[in-house]
């Protein structure tokens, strides 16, 4: 979000079609003795934004992140920035850093020493040696740590001043490949928060490699979901979740569950999803073009399901079924369903007020219902 004469404007540069891409990839591919790392990608990418490429191991970002960085060529198509091949330029002279998994300071360094290394090797002046490591030093909250040497501070803070040391030379695009790694679950959480507000503040471009999905969620502006060496959606975190273009985006991001059936298209773009013949049809709304007959999927999120005792009065989704467990989380409550057709769903339930927490017994008889808008239709 950017704030102009306190009005608050959305950052989408991707919506506008007058934007220029800080980086474009223009079908560059890229392949191993024969293996396909990387296949005929295309992708823009604008300025400061936290781009994330997400997807499981092998499917190629770490690759795309070195072609970037200039550690591996493409095989075919061109890498531009602002708009010009950089093809020609080695890696160190291209205006991006790289920030690893595997961070190693240098633990003979001081905390200040590690992130003026870079910039005294490019020959900057002493003074602005200071200035700059100073404002690093504040930037990641570790002003007054300057003299520690890496092992006198603890692992979030080491994190903090790889970050600083990526940052010091100001580059205008920070590579980070998996950089929370490292990091227990907790401090993974509130360094994700700090990376966003450093981000903010600096306005840099940052591109994250993770292979965890709450991650990207957290932090990008748009998430490439990647498999096999291509693209399969590029789409800002709420895009991803509510409209995911395809089975395996649907199941990688979040949980959901999956209907298969077929559809028959009504008035417009509503249909009727017929998934058993136990059950009456589903309802959806969907852009996609469905021949009738032709088996499809209806994905739906155990969050927008409804339990009830009874069936809810003109619910246009409605699915019969008894549970078979209860997960008790506290916050929420996890049911799971096995429905008249032996399928078995999930649904998740907020617990609002204390004696809400268990709503339902196992083995009871309950109908599970949802809006047609929560519906997703897919094909594959
Ligand atoms: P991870 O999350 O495990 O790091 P990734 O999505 O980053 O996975 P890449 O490292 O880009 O995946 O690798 C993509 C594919 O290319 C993998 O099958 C990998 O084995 C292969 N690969 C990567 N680098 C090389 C190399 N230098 N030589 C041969 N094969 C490689």
């Amino acid at each position: 979000m950017l704030e102009a004469d306190g009005e608050i404007l959305k950052f989408e540069p991707w919506a506008n079609p007058a934007a220029k891409p800080i980086v474009e990839f223009e079908n560059v591919s890229k392949s191993f003795g024969g293996f396909a790392a990387v296949s005929d990608l295309s992708l823009k990418i604008y300025e400061r934004e936290f781009f994330a490429l997400l997807g499981p191991s092998g499917c190629g970002k770490t690759t795309l992140m070195r072609m970037l960085a200039g550690f591996e060529k493409p095989n075919s198509g061109r890498i531009l920035l602002d708009g010009a091949d950089v093809a020609p330029l080695p890696p160190n002279r291209r205006p991006f850093n790289m920030m690893f998994q595997s961070y190693a300071l240098f633990p003979h360094l001081s905390i200040f020493d590690n992130i003026a290394f870079g910039l005294r090797r490019a020959g900057t002046s002493r003074d602005e040696t200071q200035s700059r490591v100073e404002q690093m030093l504040g930037l990641v909250q570790l002003t007054g740590l300057g003299n520690r040497k890496p092992h006198q501070i603890s692992g979030g803070q080491r994190q903090r001043v790889a970050l600083a040391r990526s940052l010091a030379r100001r580059p205008k695009l920070l590579l980070l490949d998996e950089p929370l790694g490292a990091l227990d679950k907790k401090l993974r959480k509130e360094t994700q928060l700090e990376l966003i507000d450093i981000q903010q503040k600096l306005g840099t471009t940052f591109v994250i490699v993770t292979h965890d999905q709450e991650e990207a969620m957290t932090m990008a502006s748009r998430i490439a979901v990647m498999n096999h060496g291509k693209l399969v959606q590029v789409a800002t975190p709420l895009d991803i979740y509510e409209t995911p273009v395809s089975k395996y985006v649907a199941s990688f991001i979040g949980d959901v569950n999956m209907l298969k059936g077929t559809a028959k298209r009504g008035s417009a773009k509503n249909y009727a999803f017929q998934h058993s013949e136990s059950h009456t049809p589903l309802t959806a709304v969907s852009e996609l073009q469905i021949a009738e007959g032709a088996v499809c999927w209806l994905a739906v999120r155990p969050e927008k399901i409804n339990v009830s005792a009874k069936k809810m009065k003109d619910a246009p989704n409605a699915i019969e079924g008894s549970i078979q467990d209860i997960a008790y989380l506290g916050n929420i409550t996890t049911y799971h369903v096995k429905t008249i057709a032996g399928q078995m769903m999930t649904a998740q339930v907020t617990n609002r007020g204390r004696d809400l927490a268990l709503h339902f017994n196992a083995g009871q008889k309950v109908w599970l219902s949802w809006d047609h808008s929560s519906s997703i239709l897919l094909k594959d």
